[in-house]
């Protein structure tokens, strides 16, 4: 389980200070799927680049369990987050000099994780078969959010964050990541965070929340 305890974050872009995030808790429980909305620059992806310990808060802090990743430094939290965390971007942010599959096993080379499936298994389960040694440019967008799919689950990390998954995909495309992230997702324990302007993915979630004024709310 993930808490996120009363943090407070500001940025200070030329001499004015922006306060994000003020005192703001949120909890994602084992094996939920828990969706966020919120207006341009409410600090959704504020809250998320918390909760991976890509940033820190001001005070406040970020749980793993019985773990503060907020009290670790950068080095400590880049490997925690390594082993802990999968991503799934808006620009599928693969790696455009790997191929489909050096992509997929990247987090198992990276960060030692062990694997939650074969990666031959988890390509075909995302409809990606015979297209393993092709490089990101020669594949479609959908085709592009599925290996970061594949991506995602190939190692064994209970948590997964998205960042408007469905951001650059027609609906079509969108359904259909959502559709297998849904399968996925039952297959194992892993808990998911979403962030999205998407009414069809924050559908899909068990709980939706809302980011505003410094705070995250239960919607
Ligand atoms: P959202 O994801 O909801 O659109 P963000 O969390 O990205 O919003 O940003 C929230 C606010 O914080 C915005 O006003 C944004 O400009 C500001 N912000 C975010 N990251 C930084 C940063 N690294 N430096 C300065 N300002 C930032
Ligand atoms: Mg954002």
């Amino acid at each position: 389980m993930i808490r996120i305890l009363s943090v407070s974050k500001s940025f200070v872009s030329g001499n004015e200070t922006v306060q994000v995030l003020k005192d703001a808790s949120f909890f994602l429980p084992d094996s939920a799927f828990y969706a966020v909305t919120g207006p341009s620059g409410s600090g959704k992806s504020t809250l998320l680049n918390l909760a991976a310990g890509l940033i820190v808060p001001e005070s406040g802090s970020v749980f793993f369990d019985q773990t503060d990743i907020a009290a670790y430094d950068e080095d400590a939290r880049t490997r925690f987050r390594g082993k802990h965390v999968a991503f799934v971007f808006q620009q599928f942010h693969l790696v455009p000099n790997l191929t489909v599959e050096e992509n997929v096993e990247l987090p198992l080379r990276l960060n030692g994780l062990s694997r939650r499936f074969e990666t031959e298994a988890i390509l075909g389960r995302v409809g990606l078969l015979g297209k393993e040694k092709r490089y990101p440019f020669e594949l479609s967008g959908g085709e592009q959010q599925r290996v970061a799919i594949a991506r995602a689950f190939v190692g064994n990390v209970p948590y997964l964050f998205m960042d408007e998954p469905t951001g650059n995909l027609d609906k079509k495309n969108a359904d259909s990541v959502m559709d297998l992230i849904g399968e996925l997702r039952g297959e194992t324990e892993i808990s998911i965070l979403a962030i999205t302007h998407d009414d069809s993915v924050a559908a899909r979630a068990d709980k939706r929340f809302r980011v505003g004024e410094g705070k995250v709310e239960e919607v």
